[in-house]
This record gives structure tokens, C-alpha cells and sequence, in this order.
């Protein structure tokens, strides 16, 4: 009965204001760790459903900035987006891509790499050349990468998105939509932009075998992408049941705590072997 008899907008307003502080304090932590290197890309395997081997992996970043502490992409990713971090942190992932597609060669390990790429980082115009001359400078083949990208950035900024995509296509990198079937109701960007995978977002995953809504949102998206020609990644597969369902619907790539959970190089390494 207490809290309900405080003045609303003072409460509110004392809320918010520790809500900012604690956002300014985390971005110049951030700023710190990219320049401390706090950070580490970890690699989730990603299994091709009809032949059961590895085929992709994805790179998510964490953040440790204590050796016993960390702090997940989730919360500090927003963050970069809205400070304009992204930019350099966005950088340092693609560098970090690109010199583990190189380890994972020297390890004779022959799968592709997916990488997140923010909305505000497609925005920026030398993006796709920061990518060319990173993945030249590190001699990789850049059909081993693979950016994931969410619809939005795809319907808000269609032009650019447009030329990005063209000019990643020539280069041979392959583009996934991310967290599909969350977002935009629009699906007319399919038909025109070289995309070559749909990845279905975790939260229409989990419930595939109680929530009859969710399962035929899941069989619209693989019979759309049939007809479309793309290939469907699930994401967050945790259970066999929904492996199986998968399998049976011809869902072509399946990733999940089901087979492996993000891990460190030196794991990724061993857990190939
Ligand atoms: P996302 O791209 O949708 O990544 C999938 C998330 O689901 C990852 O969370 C992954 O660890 C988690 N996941 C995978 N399989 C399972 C499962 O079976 N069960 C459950 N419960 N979770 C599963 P994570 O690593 O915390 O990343 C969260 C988000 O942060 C990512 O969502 C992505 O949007 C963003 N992110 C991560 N790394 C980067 C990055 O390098 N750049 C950018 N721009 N965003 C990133
Ligand atoms: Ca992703
Ligand atoms: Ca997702
Ligand atoms: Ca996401």
C-alpha cells in the first residue's frame, strides 16, 4: 500500500533517472572493453537436418568484464546500437570472424560462419567494404560468411539494404534473415533482395509441440520458403521432439541447446573433432 501512495511521476522520474545513469555507466564500460579486450566471440553449431553434420556455425558475442562476471548481448547490444558503439564494436566482430574462419582452416574444420549484423550498422555506407578488405586482408573466402540480418533494417532502409545485399551477393557471402516470423508483416522484400536463408525465431520453436499457432506458423514459413527457394535455419531447438518435427517438414538447418550450446574456440575446436 506504500509504494501506491508515492507521487507517480516522482517515482517515475527517480526510476528513470537511475535507469539512464546506469545505461551511461554500462557505455562507457563497453568503451572500455573494446579497448581492453573483455570480449569474446563464442560459436554455437548450427546441424544440417537431413545429414546430421555440422555445416555453420554462429558468432555471438559476449562480454566478460570481470573473470567471474558477464553480461549478455542482450543487454549491451541495444546499448551499442543507440550510442553509435556499434560501429566500432561491429568492426572488431568482423575482424574477430574472420581471423577464426582462418583458425578454424588451419584445424582443417570446413564450415561457414554466420555473424550478427545490427540495423545501424547496415546503414553504414562502408560497411561492405570494411567487410572486403577485412576478409582479403585475412585471406578468407568470403563464401564461408554469412550475415544475419533482421527484416526491419530490410523494410525500413530498402534502398540501401539493397545495394549492400547486391554487392555482398557478388562477393559470395550468403545473407539469413534473422529472428524471422517476429517482426514485419511485409514480405515483399523476399521476392526482390538476394537472400538465402530464413532463420525462425526461438520463441515460435519452443512451443512447436503444445501450441498448435505456432506449428502452422512454422509449416507457412518452410511451404513459403519452398516455393521461394530459401532454405530455413530453426533456431533454439532444444528438445528431439522438435527435431523431429522439424525433420518431417523438411526444415533444412536446426541450432539449439538440443546439440550445443555457444562456447569459447578452444571448446568449438574439440567439440569438432
Ligand atoms: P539471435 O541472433 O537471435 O541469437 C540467438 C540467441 O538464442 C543467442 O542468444 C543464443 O545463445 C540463443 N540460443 C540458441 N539456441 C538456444 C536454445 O536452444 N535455447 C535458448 N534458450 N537459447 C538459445 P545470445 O547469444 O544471448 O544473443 C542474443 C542476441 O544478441 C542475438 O540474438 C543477437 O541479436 C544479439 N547478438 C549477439 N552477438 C551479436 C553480434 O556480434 N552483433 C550483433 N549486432 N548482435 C549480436
Ligand atoms: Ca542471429
Ligand atoms: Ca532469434
Ligand atoms: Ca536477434
Amino acid at each position: 500500500a506504500k509504494l501506491f501512495s508515492q507521487d507517480p511521476i516522482q517515482f517515475y522520474s527517480s526510476d528513470l533517472k537511475t535507469a539512464s545513469e546506469a545505461r551511461l555507466r554500462l557505455e562507457s564500460q563497453l568503451r572500455e572493453a573494446i579497448a581492453k579486450e573483455q570480449l569474446q566471440v563464442y560459436l554455437q553449431p548450427i546441424y544440417d537436418l537431413s545429414s546430421g553434420r555440422i555445416v555453420k556455425a554462429e558468432a555471438l558475442l559476449r562480454w566478460f568484464p570481470t573473470k567471474d562476471s558477464s553480461i549478455g548481448p542482450d543487454v549491451f547490444i541495444p546499448i551499442a546500437e543507440q550510442t553509435g558503439l556499434i560501429y566500432p564494436l561491429g568492426k572488431w566482430v568482423i575482424t574477430k570472424v574472420c581471423e577464426l574462419l582462418t583458425v578454424f582452416k588451419q584445424h582443417n574444420i570446413n564450415i561457414k560462419l554466420a555473424m550478427n549484423v545490427s540495423p545501424r550498422q547496415v546503414s553504414d555506407r562502408h560497411l561492405f567494404e570494411f567487410i572486403k578488405s577485412t576478409a582479403e586482408r585475412l585471406g578468407v573466402d568470403a563464401h564461408k560468411l554469412e550475415l544475419e540480418l533482421t527484416e526491419g533494417v530490410l523494410v525500413d532502409n530498402y534502398n540501401k539494404a539493397q545495394k549492400l545485399l547486391n554487392s555482398l551477393r557478388e562477393m559470395g557471402v550468403t545473407i539469413a534473415i534473422d529472428d524471422f516470423g517476429t517482426g514485419y508483416s511485409s514480405l515483399s522484400y523476399l521476392k526482390h533482395l538476394p537472400i538465402d536463408h530464413l532463420k525462425i525465431d526461438r520463441s515460435l520453436i519452443s512451443d512447436i509441440d503444445t501450441n498448435e499457432d505456432d506449428r502452422a506458423i512454422v509449416l507457412a514459413i518452410l511451404a513459403m520458403a519452398t516455393q521461394l527457394r530459401l532454405k530455413v535455419i530453426a533456431e533454439g531447438v532444444e528438445t528431439m521432439e522438435q527435431q523431429e518435427f522439424l525433420k518431417q517438414h523438411r526444415c533444412a538447418s536446426a541450432q539449439g541447446f538440443y546439440y550445443a550450446k555457444p562456447m569459447p574456440l578452444e571448446s568449438f575446436i574439440a567439440f569438432m573433432k
